[in-house]
């Protein structure tokens, strides 16, 4: 299949919107992208002819949509190039996940006095989980610096994991500079490090901003969880992925309780009651109460929709419209753009003395829609000492 713009442009209804009489410009998929009509009338299909509640009802109709919202696992499975379907857990979106191992770890995998590493580039949802355990559970949060250049100094690696490290949770790519951190080389550094310090070290990829732009496998990169959600993928709000390797998450203790997590509940009628459960399985440990089914079916056919077009024809439209917009941008006086010129995906920058929203305003009114604010990453507005991008 050749990459044809237009073709492409005519399956995302929004595009055809005008704001103020003028085509919309939309450039803020780093916040949520648009959704193509494939996956618009997924949902409408389902909802409208195969409607019901799963986790394997008897009769026709849950059964069906049962298996369709497993054959979904099963797609996410070849799309990140995981093992097994007892390693991916549907969850609301990353911060979901991250906040789901975060609350597992509670249980015994992180004591008082150990301590983990997040980068200085991450966004909120993978700060602010790991700053509420830490709290409540007495450890250490250290942080993996960046340079000038956005880039992360992985070789401080070295310095920062001892042998009571127990987790470094860092961005595949940042939703702001667009730098994608050499995971795989982080990770086999880390786990170097970790080994000689004799570490029992655990990684966790956030892949919110990652998972859109290039291929993912899983097993190559050899992280233990990796996290993203359906949004920013061209596919519905309210559901994301966790992946986590099998062995780990067979060990980890559920975080919400409720219907589908469990395999059996018995009380006796004493004072005070005794109350047994025995859990599910993973992944269906970690899904308490009735899932997102349509969101799942619609994630199903984001995927499909990209596996269509092909990985190597989105990057390579995207790298032609990256290298565009450098230049373009390196000729607009006063323009500082933050982060390296092999950012991918997105461009952060500011315009002279310009506050970010003003600019952000001023394109509105000629229906440019773009992010300006902090990103989520108040960390990264200090370091360049900014209170805000476009
Ligand atoms: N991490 C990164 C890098 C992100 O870009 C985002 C979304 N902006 C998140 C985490 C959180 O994702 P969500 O809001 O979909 O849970």
């Amino acid at each position: 299949m050749t990459f044809s713009v237009a073709s492409i442009r005519k399956d995302f209804p929004m595009l055809a919107e005008k704001i103020n009489d003028k085509p919309l410009v939309y450039l803020d998929s780093a916040a949520s992208a648009q959704k193509p009509l494939q996956v618009i009338e997924k949902e409408r299909q389902f909802l409208c002819h195969h409607y019901a509640a799963v986790h394997r009802g008897i009769h026709r109709l849950s059964s069906e949509a049962t298996a369709m919202v497993e054959n979904v696992r099963q797609q996410v499975i070849d799309f990140i190039h995981a093992a097994d379907s007892e390693e991916i857990v549907f969850v609301k979106g990353t911060t979901e996940g991250i906040n789901l191992i975060a609350n597992s770890y509670r249980h015994g995998f992180i004591k008082p006095g150990d301590n983990i590493i997040i980068s200085q580039m991450e966004h909120h949802a993978n700060i602010v989980p790991w700053h509420l355990l830490a709290g409540q559970i007495g450890f250490d949060i250290r942080i993996l610096p960046i340079d000038n250049d956005g880039k992360s100094i992985f070789e401080q690696l070295d310095r920062l994991i001892d042998s009571r490290t127990r987790l470094l949770s860092f961005t595949h790519m940042s939703n702001v500079l667009g730098t994608v951190n050499p995971a795989k080389q982080i990770i086999a550094y880390a786990c170097q490090c970790a080994e000689q310090k004799a570490a029992q070290l655990h990684i966790l990829l956030d892949g919110a901003q990652s998972i859109m732009h290039q291929m993912i496998d899983v097993q190559d990169l050899d992280c233990d969880f990796y996290i993203f959600s359906g949004h920013k993928l061209y596919g519905p709000t309210g559901i994301g992925v966790l992946y986590g390797k099998k062995a780990l998450l067979n060990v980890l203790p559920p975080w919400q309780g409720g219907e589908a997590m469990i395999d059996q509940v018995s009380m006796t009628l004493s004072e005070p009651a005794i109350i047994n459960i025995t859990y599910e399985k993973v992944p269906w440990r970690f899904e308490a109460g009735t899932p997102n089914i349509v969101g799942i079916l619609g994630l199903g056919e984001a995927l499909r929709y990209i596996n269509n077009i092909g990985y190597q024809q989105i990057s390579a439209h995207e790298t032609a419209l990256m290298q565009y917009a450098n230049q373009r941008l390196s000729t607009v006086n006063s323009l500082r753009l933050y982060g390296s010129d092999e950012r991918q995906g997105v461009i952060a920058f500011n315009l002279g003395e310009h506050h970010a929203y003003d600019i952000g305003s001023f394109l509105d009114n000629y229906a440019i829609a773009i992010w300006t604010g902090h990103h989520c990453t108040l960390p990264l507005m200090d370091f360049y000492q900014v209170p805000a991008m476009c």
